[in-house]
């Protein structure tokens, strides 16, 4: 299993009685970008708090960087390297970006071979995301759903994880801050740092991902390379809004 940073067998999830995710299985390689698309409602949000430990019903194995997180909590996962940037967000509206940013600040860490991972601090993210070097003192509720979202990567780059699990980063947002975001997961594949992202939009998983899993009903339903996924009109139509 060397070179495999997650690996997730037979992963099921429900809220309550719903049962949301159906035995779904997924890898990504160390330094690889891979994409987890379906429609809205498909399951890919609740696959990601699965992995992050957020879901009080799960079941299945889910190991990350060699390590068996299949039923630790989530705070303890993200200790572990495992970063996560909601969908939602959740910025303190009170704090200032600096505060924010202090709040995900973890120690440094290295890859299993012994290799540093990239560490961040303040500086380093403001060169990525020069809109919130701008704004160091205001506060995350008077901030615009593109910044938020831009603090919300930063935040959880300061805990330098190996990894990152994206929920639609380029949802909502104006096209300035979808390049930004585009820009900073190239940064972070080159750094070495894997990346699974979830999303809808075709052209931006172009952009970013080497593979693809389509969801839907909570079920892997096809995977592939992004070039395959690019060529096939037909998986497209199926599974995504065109
Ligand atoms: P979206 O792009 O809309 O976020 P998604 O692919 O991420 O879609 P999920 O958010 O994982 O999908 O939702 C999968 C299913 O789980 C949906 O049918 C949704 O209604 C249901 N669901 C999500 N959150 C809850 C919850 N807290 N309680 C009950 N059902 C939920």
């Amino acid at each position: 299993m060397s070179g495999m940073m997650l690996s997730v067998r037979d992963l099921s999830a429900s809220y309550g009685a719903a049962r949301i995710l159906f035995g779904l299985s997924l890898d990504v390689k160390r330094g690889e970008v891979v994409a987890l698309m379906g429609r809205n409602g498909a399951g890919k949000t609740t696959t990601m708090k699965a992995i992050m430990g957020l879901m009080a019903q799960r079941h299945g194995t889910v190991h990350f960087n060699g390590h068996d997180v299949s039923r630790l909590d989530a705070y303890v996962i993200a200790r572990l390297g495992l970063g996560f940037t909601p969908e939602d967000r959740r910025i303190f509206a009170d704090l200032t970006v600096m505060e924010n940013l202090d709040i995900g600040r973890q120690p440094p860490r290295a890859f299993a071979d012994g290799r540093p991972a990239p560490s961040w601090d303040e500086a380093k993210l403001f060169k990525l995301f020069p809109n919130l070097g701008a704004m160091p003192d205001r506060r995350g509720g008077r901030m615009s759903g593109g910044e938020q979202q831009m603090l919300t990567v930063a935040r959880t780059l300061m805990g330098n994880p190996l990894m990152v699990l994206l929920d639609e980063p380029s949802e909502g947002v104006a096209p300035v801050v979808v390049d930004q975001m585009v820009s900073t997961i190239l940064e972070l594949k080159s750094a070495g740092v894997s990346i699974l992202l979830s999303e809808q939009n075709v052209h931006f998983c172009g952009l970013v991902a080497d593979r693809v899993y389509v969801l839907e009903k909570g079920q892997i339903q096809w995977s592939g390379t992004m070039t395959e996924l690019a060529a096939s009109s037909d998986v497209q139509r199926a599974y995504l809004a065109l």
